[in-house]
């Protein structure tokens, strides 16, 4: 399902304009493309456009992840086998270890990588020169990369969450490449509640079918999706059960806010990252949720949402 060019990427227009010039630019000089950061929150297509990248190149690609490199001889066996110009993808980016880190540096400045070998007095350290690559890194988290490696990415380019109208183009493609009969209503239905997020759109599109294949005629109707993603917990705002159970811990127990993250993870037994990271960031698009610098509050259109009425503020 993964669209394979940049005509294909749907979405993302000022991002996908850019890395264009770019792309064309490195080709026309037969270099390496600069270092280039995506970041935004999860399922919006970084690793897709990283692939795309390289594709559009004419070069290889090599993907891992921050928390695979632990050691500095991991990344370096790696970077020792690149060929001239490929992209490396490095996946969570922000939670490299800071020791593989250290060695990334020069990496990326120079194309060189500094080793150390053996320990103590003994201990020296080794030169090789690497054949110039394109790292592409990404996050989800920009707050957490140290300074030292954000600057060094030639090209930091945040991912927007999807409108609907770009969701459902890519819900579109996904039923016809399923060979599903689907309603532009049905489409609708689904792009309306998929968290402007691709990775979501698809994983709605599919359980939706097997719905239509099962209990309906095989065709993907607006009724047919909107019973499905009732059915899933998934509400007309797109929330699922966690993001409700997160609005309520605020709206019953905390009388809307402020309260601090720490203690919503605790309270939700959800870890403080997958907090940051995966709800709250659409809360706060949708405007259900205000980052205070005092904590977090429901904004009043969660109020409205949950079905309850927010207390009135004191002294009114
Ligand atoms: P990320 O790396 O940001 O978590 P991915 O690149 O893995 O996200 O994308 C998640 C899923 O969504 C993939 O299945 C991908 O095919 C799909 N996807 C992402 N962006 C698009 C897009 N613009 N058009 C079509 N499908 C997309």
């Amino acid at each position: 399902m993964r669209p394979q060019t940049l005509d294909d990427f749907v979405g993302q227009a000022e991002a996908r304009a850019n890395l264009r010039v770019f792309i064309e630019s490195a080709r026309m000089r037969s270099e390496a493309m600069d270092h280039t950061l995506f970041y935004g929150p999860p399922g919006l297509g970084k690793t897709t456009l990283a692939q795309i990248m390289a594709r559009e190149l004419g070069v290889g690609f090599r993907m891992t992840s921050g928390p695979v490199l632990a050691r500095a001889g991991d990344l370096a066996a790696i970077l020792t086998n690149l060929e001239a110009r490929d992209v490396l993808f490095i996946d969570e980016i922000h939670r490299l270890n800071p020791a593989v880190e250290e060695v990334l540096y020069p990496a990326l400045e120079d194309f060189q990588l500094d080793l150390v070998i053996g320990e103590g007095p003994a201990a020296r350290t080794v030169r090789i020169e690497l054949q110039p690559f394109t790292l592409v890194g990404a996050t989800t988290r920009l707050g957490l990369l140290t300074t030292p490696l954000r600057d060094r990415f030639g090209i930091p380019t945040r991912l927007q969450f999807y409108t609907e109208a770009e969701l459902a183009l890519i819900i579109a493609r996904g039923a016809r490449l399923m060979n599903i009969p689907a309603e532009d209503a049905g489409i609708a239905e689904i792009a309306r509640r998929a968290r402007g997020t691709p990775r979501i759109a698809g994983r709605l599109l599919r359980r939706v079918v097997d719905f239509a294949l099962v209990e309906g005629d095989g065709r993907l109707t607006r009724t047919l999706a909107d019973s499905a993603l009732t059915r899933l917990g998934v509400d007309h705002l797109g929330l699922d059960g966690a993001d409700r159970r997160y609005l309520t811990l605020l709206a019953e127990h905390y009388g809307g806010g402020p309260v601090g993250v720490e203690t919503i993870a605790a309270a939700l037994s959800e870890a403080r990252d997958a907090i940051e990271e995966v709800i709250e960031p659409y809360l706060l698009q949708q405007g259900l949720l205000a980052r205070t610098p005092r904590g977090r509050m429901l904004a009043s259109r969660a109020w409205t949402h949950l079905g309850l009425t927010a207390p009135r503020p004191p002294g009114q």
